[in-house]
């Protein structure tokens, strides 16, 4: 679990740099490590926003259980600045968060915080998904795809991207259980579809039959739509052999790095464990004692409920 944690918050830090630049530019000048300034002109290791409101998540299921609106309580600290930064400064943020979050401070009731329309379908609720992916993972499928469900619509809730929260949710433990990918996706798969409606078929087609995993790289995009993350996500994770290499190959998509590399770097983590990671990696992340002490504690709440449930 360890490795699904920090692999996502690894992933986002080794995004951050190129974030927006295009495939073209990043083929003739490809991301094989750790990099500072660039985009926002942060320093390496610096992560940004995923990694921010994955670990409000996280902070939020350790001190308080499933809690949806405190977990919208921390992501305001958040926005303020008070909380869950690297550098104590917020210097990227999704906007569907950003209308959600201030819904939320303005005092609007829990069913109105996330954007509903086709157009709020970013990918900045799946980004932060995997903490609670870990923390239901003993639950039934129906159960997990409810509170995912629920956990992303505080932000983002749009069915496509309640739905790719939940089938995230569904595969992150067979992943930890070590199954192999493409069974995985397809058990995934098979648990989600009774809560697909016919409308959301055609979307995501191409990761409920699982074809996405053989479609050319040209198919596949690395943009800031929920379907592009999670296809290339998957696509990343069944064709490279490491979480090294997967994690690189999607920030090397371009478009939206960071936030490819940490979905890609949660799935990636979940398969291949903690020690997978590049030592010198981690050791460039910021704020790292304070990432890995959130990231730890989580994972010994987890321990903890596991043989209650
Ligand atoms: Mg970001």
């Amino acid at each position: 679990m360890l490795g699904c944690l920090l692999g996502s918050v690894v992933g986002d830090a080794l995004g951050v740099p190129v974030e927006f630049r295009s495939r073209e530019q990043l083929s003739a000048d490809p991301v094989t490590g750790v990099r500072g300034h660039g985009t926002y002109d942060q320093p390496p290791g610096t992560w940004s926003d995923d990694s921010s409101l994955l670990l409000a998540t996280a902070d939020s299921l350790i001190h308080n259980g499933y809690d949806p609106p405190d977990m919208m309580a921390r992501f305001l600290t958040w926005l303020q600045g008070q909380a869950y930064t690297p550098h104590g400064k917020v210097f990227d943020i999704g906007i569907a968060t950003r209308s959600a979050i201030l819904r939320y401070s303005q005092g609007a009731p829990a069913g109105e915080w996330g954007g509903r329309e086709e157009r709020d379908n970013g990918n900045g609720s799946l980004m932060r998904i995997a903490p609670l992916s870990l923390f239901t993972r003993a639950l039934s499928p129906a159960e997990i795809v409810r509170c995912s469900m629920e956990v992303s619509g505080l932000t983002h809730a749009h069915p496509r991207s309640q739905l790719c929260c939940a089938y995230f949710s569904l595969l992150l433990p067979l992943a930890l259980l070590g199954w192999p990918l493409e069974r995985a996706m397809s058990q995934a798969s098979r648990h989600l579809a009774p809560f697909v409606p016919e409308a959301e078929r055609g979307p995501l087609a191409r990761i409920l039959d699982g074809s996405v995993v053989e479609a050319p790289v040209s198919e596949i995009r690395g943009s800031g739509y929920v379907v592009h993350c999670l296809e290339a996500s998957l696509w990343c994770a069944a064709n490279e052999p490491s979480y090294e290499r997967a994690v690189l190959a999607a920030i090397n998509l371009g478009e939206d790095t960071d936030t490819t590399a940490a979905v890609t770097g949660a799935l990636t983590g979940a398969m291949y464990g903690r020690r997978a990671i590049p030592e010198a990696w981690l050791r460039a992340l910021a704020s790292r004692e304070y990432v890995e002490g959130v990231c730890e504690r989580l994972v010994d709440r987890i321990d903890e409920e596991m043989p209650r449930r």
